[in-house]
């Protein structure tokens, strides 16, 4: 991961937002090739190991059922024109993350609980993570949960990290929208949701 990242990490744990601070660790130009993310509320350390940040076990999740949407339906749904800032990309969604670069410029993302074969590149970081979207609150350009990860709780972590008026994309249909977002559409596999 890239130590500007740091700022807009927040650890799991139920506590006001502060940024993460490097503890101990080694970098390689600006990435953090491994050490400790410190949080300076609850003192809680985070591993940083292979590039990735571990913030917990991942979830026993299912494995997805269909395949994932085509990159190109993603990108007109999250609706991103403008380059810059952070978009998180939560299980097989991560997968997205090489043609999505492609398609949005200068966005870094955030793959949350990745598949083995999403490695850490310059336009994208990895965490793992057990509940939380480890972004602090109102940071984030847009979130695509995988389908694996269409639940209540996952979606509410979407709607807590996203900026105002931004999109969540999930790749599954049937939905109901948590508190804070509101229903855009749904079809083809796909539902979308504005943060209020
Ligand atoms: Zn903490």
């Amino acid at each position: 991961m890239f130590i500007e990242l740091a700022e807009y990490l927040k650890c799991p744990v139920d506590h006001e937002d502060a940024f993460l601070v490097l503890a101990t660790g080694a970098m390689k130009g600006r990435a953090i090739r491994y050490g400790t993310l410190g949080c300076p509320v609850c003192r809680g350390e985070y591993l940083v190991v292979q590039q990735t940040v571990r913030f917990g076990p991942r979830p026993d999740v299912p494995s997805p059922a269909r395949p994932l949407p085509p990159v190109d339906h993603v990108h007109a749904l999250i609706g991103l024109e403008s380059p810059g800032g952070y978009v998180a990309l939560v299980g097989s969604a991560a997968l997205l993350a090489p043609d999505l670069a492609g398609l949005i410029r200068g966005v870094h993302f955030i793959c949350v609980n990745p598949p083995a074969e999403v490695t850490p590149s310059i336009t994208r970081s990895l965490v793992e993570s057990t509940a939380t979207i480890p972004m602090r609150g109102s940071t984030t350009r847009g979130v695509v949960l995988g389908e694996e990860y269409a639940t209540a709780s996952w979606l509410a972590e979407g709607a807590r990290v996203l900026l105002r008026g931004q999109r969540v994309v999930v790749c599954h249909e049937d939905l109901a929208p948590p508190d804070g977002l509101a229903a855009m559409s749904s079809g083809q596999g796909m539902w979308v949701g504005r943060k209020d």
